[in-house]
């Protein structure tokens, strides 16, 4: 078989709910992905940011090999010896007291969600079945039906009401919009730091800050999604402490995992996270001792291989040699750390067909919301690989 009668049998057989590029990947190492005749390519998208640590990071692996052998599942209707170490390492990380553990990033927003109602019945005395979330325009924090009802993206959600109440959305990027939609039955505003599948799309200086304050001098929880910019994509551990910012409940999902295993959290302290009692939410798979100890060696390579730091360095300097092309197709090319986005102009056709020209010359990329192509390697990228991409990528973008 080779890489064209696998695309037949996707597409024979599997749900057609994605458009991907046809590459057959085969195996993986470092940024590096190989397809099955053998080719390779430069990972620039790393599974929206799930393989920040690189692919196949042998530590992780190690630490998955050694825990499988022992123990997978134990569900919590039992404790496991990697759960507690998983917990500490988070908070000792991220600086909140507590962590809860779940599996897709989806199911960490529901989590988050329902954290903040509660707290808003619990906490603020908001009426029964009152609470409001106020959400943003372009927002993007899963695909469950709740978390839809929330989207503004119309191919999100058409065909697929009726929708969960409770959601209020405001115009991106204006602290203002968000003070003016407060009432006295908000529970919570739900934020992305910087809009990932938006594409890109980073809010001016002081925003979140003002959001922060808002909801602080209003008695709302501010609820940050970082399942994307989190974990040292944007060149901090967390891109709201890029504003010295720090959300009451951050949610955390995809390279929680260095791209093993499906593992998301809620984070927050103990007078927010403690009023989850036995019984009222759960996962059979969350907090497994399999899913602790590969978090906790994905959280440890972070560390140890100072991947915020080089993200946050060699983002820079992608940065700096993307903005110097001076293409005709660019409309703007912004970015925090390795998360940069390449804006193309209207009638430049399209991102598709420059991702698809990238492919032909090595490099993965996808478009995000038409005219703009992410760039988010791996954190463990070196100036050397980049500068190998940066002639191929500049090529691409002199098509006609
Ligand atoms: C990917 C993503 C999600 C959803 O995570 P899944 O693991 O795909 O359910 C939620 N929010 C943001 C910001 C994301 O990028």
């Amino acid at each position: 078989m080779d890489g064209k009668d696998f695309i037949e049998l996707e597409e024979k057989y599997g749900a057609h709910n994605y458009h991907p590029l046809d590459v057959v990947i085969a195996k993986a190492s470092g940024v590096w992905v190989t397809d099955t005749e053998g080719k390779e390519y430069l990972d620039c998208l790393s599974a929206y940011s799930a393989v920040n640590q690189g692919h196949v990071h042998p530590k992780i692996l190690s630490a998955l090999i050694e825990q499988a052998q022992k123990v997978t599942l134990t569900s919590r209707a039992f404790r496991n010896d990697k759960l507690g170490l998983f917990y500490q390492k988070l908070s000792e990380m991220t600086g909140y007291e507590m962590s809860l553990p779940m599996n897709s990033g989806a199911e960490a927003v529901e989590t988050a969600i329902k954290l903040a109602r509660k707290w808003g019945y619990e906490v603020k005395g908001i009426p029964q079945d009152q609470a409001e979330i106020i959400v943003v325009d372009g927002n993007f924090h899963g695909r469950t039906i709740s978390i839809i009802s929330c989207s503004t993206e119309p191919a999100y959600r058409k065909d697929f009401g009726p929708f969960t109440p409770g959601f209020i959305t405001v115009p991106y990027n204006s602290a203002h919009a968000i003070e003016k939609a407060i009432t006295p039955n908000t529970a919570a505003v739900m934020i992305e730091p910087i809009q990932g599948e938006a594409g890109v799309i980073i809010p001016d200086e002081g925003y979140l800050r003002e959001v922060e304050k808002i909801c602080y001098t209003n008695k709302v929880l501010l609820v940050s999604d970082e399942i994307q910019t989190g974990l040292g994509r944007t060149g901090k551990l967390f891109a709201a402490q890029h504003e010295n910012v720090r959300p009451d409940i951050t949610i955390i999902g995809k390279a929680l995992s260095g791209g093993f295993y499906p593992i998301s959290a809620v984070l927050a302290d103990r007078h927010i996270m403690g009023l989850f009692k036995p019984g009222e939410h759960g996962s059979t798979f969350g907090g497994n001792p399999l899913a602790a100890a590969i978090g906790y060696a994905a959280l440890s390579v972070i560390e140890d291989e100072k991947l915020v730091e080089n993200s946050e360095a060699m983002g820079a300097y992608l940065l700096d040699q993307l903005s110097e092309i001076n293409s005709p197709h660019i409309k703007e090319v912004r970015g925090k750390g390795l998360f940069i986005g390449l804006e193309l102009n209207p009638g430049s056709g399209g991102a598709r067909r420059f991702c698809e020209a990238l492919k032909e010359r090595g490099i993965l990329a996808k478009e995000t919301h038409h005219h703009t192509i992410r760039f988010a390697p791996p954190l463990v990228i070196d100036k050397q690989t980049i500068d190998w991409a940066l002639p191929r990528i500049r090529e691409v973008l002199f098509l006609p």
